[in-house]
């Protein structure tokens, strides 16, 4: 059975301080029966690290290199992710792909990097508005899990999707559950057609989930909870997200 995880996408947002505030709150309220994740910026890996020790709250990163080590000025290999604590890290955000480029092949490599590291990745897809208003949907989503297909043919359950409509991303508009749903499903039969074991894959949907909307997104039978950016942010939203997930 396929348990529900919320993951929170800090981006490039945080601070010593607030750091400090918000796992404190995270940690005292203590979430359990779903899995529950934060992905932060690289520098404060450390003090979430710490401060996250002995709690059921993973640790998380945003990217990681394709490469294991070397002459790679500015990037993070998954092993040194894997040094400080993070179980999870996010492969292939439409930021990643848009703003620098990143197609298919390079989220795939990341992947399968972050996979021999003893890493869970979180490979997110998704289309554009045009693309969407164009019905590319399916094409699109297609050929970005194909890329990663071979991946999770060996690794089903320890690689997680995320669904994120780039429309939907930081701007309040929210895919409706049955939007998400239908991607979803597509999704599942899509790596099902390519021999994966697609009942498996863990499933999130990302893109303005809120602690109003996040109950109804996760009730859709093939969404298995949530990567959150803005509200992940705020403890009391995390938090409200996180109860929605728990009760599914
Ligand atoms: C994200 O960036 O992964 C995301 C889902 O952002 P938001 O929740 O702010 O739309």
């Amino acid at each position: 059975m396929r348990r529900q995880l919320v993951a929170g996408n800090w981006k490039m947002h945080g601070s010593l301080e607030a750091n400090s505030s918000l796992l404190q709150a995270l940690v005292a309220a203590a979430p359990a029966a779903c899995d529950v994740a934060v992905c932060v910026p690289f520098p404060y890996l450390a003090q979430a690290q710490q401060l996250l020790a002995g709690s059921s709250i993973a640790l998380g990163a945003q990217d990681c290199s394709m490469h294991e080590q070397g002459a790679f000025t500015g990037e993070v290999s998954a092993g040194m992710l894997r040094e400080f604590g993070c179980g999870y890290v996010i492969v292939g955000h439409s930021e990643r792909r848009s703003l620098h480029g990143e197609g298919d092949a390079a989220v795939a490599a990341k992947a399968e990097r972050a996979l021999a590291a003893g890493l869970i990745p979180i490979v997110c897809v998704g289309e554009t508005l045009q693309q969407r208003e164009q019905e590319q949907t399916e094409a699109v989503i297609g050929l970005q899990l194909d890329a990663v297909a071979h991946l999770l043919g060996r690794h089903a359950a320890r690689i997680v999707l995320a669904y994120e409509p780039v429309w939907a991303i930081g701007t309040g508009r929210s895919a409706s559950a049955a939007q998400a749903q239908q991607v979803h499903a597509f999704m599942r039969a899509r790596l099902g057609h390519r021999g994966v074991d697609a009942g498996s894959v863990p499933m999130l949907y990302g893109g303005s989930v809120k602690p109003d909307n996040a109950r109804e997104l996760f009730a859709q039978p093939d969404i298995d909870g949530g990567l959150i950016g803005g509200a992940s942010l705020k403890a009391a939203d995390f938090l409200g997200i996180v109860d929605a997930a728990r009760s599914h």
